[in-house]
């Protein structure tokens, strides 16, 4: 999947697994979720998230390691222990499991597959989507927010869910643009600074 189907399928799935749950979906930890789902590509390069880090994508085989269920069983031990010291946060960090579940399922249904076992070789797929960034997946994911969609609307009382969603996106938005989003470049900036200068000392070192 390319990133912009791996974030709607995250929100997606967010949306279709949080009532069934017992948990609210809210502006910020749907677009988590969505961000979450882009984490497994992090072992690309060239994709949104591991531009930020290279050295990550130079390091390990795409779709390998961060596409199994071992990265799922360590990402849940860490959530787990958030959970633990932030219970009040329990739908983010439960956002950020299922986010990034999908970004695993998302691949599967490529041609590519992902090494679910890994370190085992074999890839696991059920190519239903066809070639990666195709417009099958397209189509799918937006079936899948349609879906989500509904069954969430059927799962709220939606007139007085829909009046404070309006109210939590409004002041999302404000905050993210006006806080965040110079601090989250900035701070992106210095990451990818710092892991090109780790990368370019361990390749002398070696
Ligand atoms: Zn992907």
């Amino acid at each position: 999947m390319n990133y912009r189907n791996h974030f709607y399928f995250g929100v997606a799935c967010w949306l279709g697994c949080a009532p069934a749950l017992g948990l609210r979906p809210d502006p910020i930890n749907l677009s988590v979720a969505g961000m979450a789902a882009l984490l497994p590509d992090i072992d690309h390069p060239q994709s949104k998230v591991g531009r930020w880090v290279p050295a990550v994508g130079q390091a390990l085989t795409h779709r390998g390691l961060t596409h199994s269920f071992l990265a799922l069983l360590v990402l849940a031990g860490v959530l787990w222990w958030l959970y633990g010291h932030y219970p009040q946060w329990l739908a983010l960090w439960v956002a950020i499991g299922v986010g990034y579940g999908s970004g695993i399922l998302g691949d599967v249904l490529t041609v590519g597959g992902v090494q679910l076992l890994w370190p085992m070789r074999p890839r696991w797929r059920v190519p239903v989507l066809g070639k990666s960034g195709g417009r099958r997946e397209v189509v799918f994911t937006a079936l899948c927010i349609g879906a989500a969609l509904s069954w969430w609307v059927q799962q709220r009382p939606v007139l007085h869910d829909l009046q404070t969603w309006a109210q939590e996106v409004w002041a999302t938005s404000i905050w993210l643009w006006h806080w965040w989003q110079p601090v989250l470049q900035k701070a992106a900036a210095l990451l990818a600074d710092w892991a090109r200068a780790a990368w370019a000392a361990a390749a002398a070192a070696l």
